[in-house]
């Protein structure tokens, strides 16, 4: 614990999302902020992702409760900044019989309503989402899962924090060196410029290597490297992120449900881990995915045959055909292999490593900030 009355100088490093929250809340607290980051925008796995604050796949027990902590949070900060909060909801549709049988089960989950769980026959989500006009026997709607804009997150956070005189952001400040001293921590860049503070925040995402790789040496954590895409601006609005069922074999929160009586995934959703994820952005166009590549090194290449996959998937929910996907991407993030949510490791007192937050990173992001604050206690 460190002494309230004073107020700290907090180090962030890492311009991405659980990065940005640290910031966001140690600021917040009324702590002064110097935010290092080593691209000169931000450009990994924070920009690349569908924004969704995801409450509907959470594990039951911590791994929900700090997912519920978050959704309240971002609810909070996206009233604060134009991040493109909304509190959307979720429709994961139901294609076949067994999906259909699981998503029963899963609304009398313990804590279907504490995640705002209800089942929509196939007429109901017509009625509610018309684009939805095609083959499907129902879905669970999640009324508690949200969203934000990517494309605008994290120039948006630090727009709001750069309103305040205590916050500084450093872009291009690529962290190559860490020393504990007598009075704090300091850091210093490739450029040779030292920075120092009371506190101090690794957030490096799936930079696993460079000067934080001997505490790495043995942790937990892997990449994950995912492809996504954007179709072209829809005609209608769809105000839920959708789901297919194959989310449900991807997601813990089904874990205990009847995976087991799922149809075999088959072909490239097989060999690529494959789930269809879509969300409308604010801008018409639907953010798509996704696959999961884990074995390193990564292929450089993005393959067709998931967008083909994909392409199908949407097809079929929509009843007519797919839209053109326009652009397309990949991205890496790195991912907790433990039992633990992600992966948080002091180094020195006042100086945690962050990361491994996986797929649900940016669902969790201000809650593991508030974790960190919390134990700094600030
Ligand atoms: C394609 C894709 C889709 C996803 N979809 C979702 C989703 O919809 N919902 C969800 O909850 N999660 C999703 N995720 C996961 C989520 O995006 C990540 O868990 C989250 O963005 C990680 O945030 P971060 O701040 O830890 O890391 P990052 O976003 O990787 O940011 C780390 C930052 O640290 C900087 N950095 C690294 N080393 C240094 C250094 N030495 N000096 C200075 N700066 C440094 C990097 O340049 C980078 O900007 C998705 C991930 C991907 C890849």
């Amino acid at each position: 614990m460190f002494s309230k009355k004073k107020s700290k100088t907090v180090v962030v490093v890492g311009g991405g999302v659980i990065g940005s929250m640290h910031a966001w809340l140690a600021l917040a607290a009324g702590h002064k902020v110097i935010h290092l980051e080593r691209d000169l925008a931000p450009q990994s796995a924070s920009i690349r992702n569908f924004g969704l604050v995801w409450v509907s796949g959470r594990a039951a027990g911590a791994e929900l409760a700090l997912g519920l902590r978050a959704r309240e949070l971002w609810e909070t900060i996206g009233l604060q900044a134009e991040i493109g909060f909304r509190a959307n909801g979720s429709l994961t549709v139901a294609q076949n019989d067994a999906e259909l049988e699981i998503l029963r089960e899963a609304v009398q989950m313990a804590d279907a309503s504490a995640r705002g769980f209800e089942l929509l026959s196939s007429t109901q989500v017509k009625w509610l989402e018309p684009v939805l006009n095609g083959n499907h026997l129902g879905a669970l709607r999640c009324t508690t899962d949200a969203v934000v804009e990517p494309p605008m997150l994290l120039g948006g956070l630090r727009a709001a924090m750069l309103g305040n005189e205590r916050y500084s952001w450093h872009p291009h400040y690529d962290v190559v060196k860490y020393k504990k001293t007598d009075s704090g921590h300091t850091v210093k860049s490739a450029a040779g410029v030292k920075v120092s503070g009371d506190l101090i925040a690794f957030v490096p995402g799936a930079a696993h290597h460079g000067f934080l790789s001997d505490y790495f040496e043995d942790a937990p954590i892997r990449k994950v490297r995912l492809q996504m895409g954007a179709t072209v601006p829809l005609a209608s609005e769809l105000s839920h992120s959708v789901a297919d069922g194959d989310s449900l074999r991807y997601y813990p929160a089904f874990k205990d449900l009847s995976l087991h009586t799922l149809p075999t995934q088959e072909g490239i959703a097989a060999e690529r881990k494959m789930q269809l994820l879509l969300v409308q952005r604010l801008d018409g166009s639907c953010t798509i995915g996704d696959t999961h590549e884990y074995e390193e090194p990564f292929d450089h290449e993005l393959s067709e045959a998931p967008y083909e996959h994909l392409s199908q998937v949407i097809a079929n929910l929509f009843g007519t055909t797919a839209p053109k996907i326009e652009r397309r991407w990949d991205g890496v993030y790195s991912q907790s292999t433990s039992t633990d949510i992600y992966f948080r490791k002091e180094i020195e007192r006042g100086a945690v490593i962050i990361t491994g937050g996986g797929g649900r990173g940016n669902s969790l992001a201000p809650a593991i900030a508030e974790e960190t604050m919390q134990s700094w206690g600030i």
